[in-house]
């Protein structure tokens, strides 16, 4: 089984209009901040047409790479979902 059949199988409820994680407004992300394009397991980063980083939080597992990489330099703001909302993981 590839590692996105089992991701498939987890359910995200979306806390509408409330994101848990933010990026800070920037001309040009620093090369931690582009790395989350990259490394995200969840894809939740993405360049724009300005070649600005965003994040569309859904989906994100809270596996806190982007915590580790982003937060202590303020270049995102990140905190747990609201009760209820956020990843369900299946196993098995
Ligand atoms: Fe992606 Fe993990 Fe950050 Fe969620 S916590 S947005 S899954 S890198």
């Amino acid at each position: 089984l590839r590692v996105e059949d089992k991701l498939y199988h987890n359910r995200y409820l979306v806390d509408p209009g409330r994101p848990h994680i933010k990026v800070r407004p920037h001309e040009k992300p620093s090369p931690n901040l582009l790395a989350l394009t990259r490394v995200c397991p969840a894809k939740c980063y993405e360049l724009n047409d300005a070649g600005q980083v965003e994040i569309t939080p859904d989906g994100c597992m809270e596996c806190g790479t982007c915590r580790i990489l982003c937060e202590a330099s303020g270049e995102i703001e990140w905190n747990y979902p609201r009760g209820g909302f956020g990843v369900l993981f299946k196993f098995g």
